[in-house]
C-alpha cells in the first residue's frame, strides 16, 4: 500500500519537474508543455489530445496541423526536415 502511495507521489513530482523544462533546455525533448499551442503557420489551435503520426511525435510529442499540415514540436515550433 505504501509503495503505491510513494509511486504516485514520485510520479507527481516527476511531472512537475518535467513541466519546468523550457524549450531551450538541452532536455527539452523530455519536457512536458502543458499550455495550448498554435500552428506557427496558420495560427490554428492544436488539440490537447494528439494523435501521433510519426515515431518522433509518439516519443517526444508534437503536432501536425490539421488545417495546413505543418509539423511542429510540442512547444509550437515548426519542424523543418
Ligand atoms: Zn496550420
Amino acid at each position: 500500500m505504501n509503495t503505491i502511495l510513494i509511486g504516485i507521489i514520485v510520479g507527481i513530482v516527476l511531472v512537475f519537474f518535467l513541466s519546468l523544462i523550457k524549450k531551450d533546455d538541452k532536455l527539452a525533448h523530455l519536457g512536458i508543455n502543458l499550455s495550448r499551442i498554435y500552428c506557427p503557420n496558420c495560427n490554428e489551435k492544436q488539440p490537447i489530445v494528439r494523435k501521433p503520426n510519426s515515431q518522433r511525435q509518439a516519443l517526444y510529442g508534437g503536432h501536425t496541423c490539421r488545417k495546413c499540415g505543418t509539423e511542429m514540436d510540442k512547444y509550437g515550433e515548426e519542424i523543418i526536415e
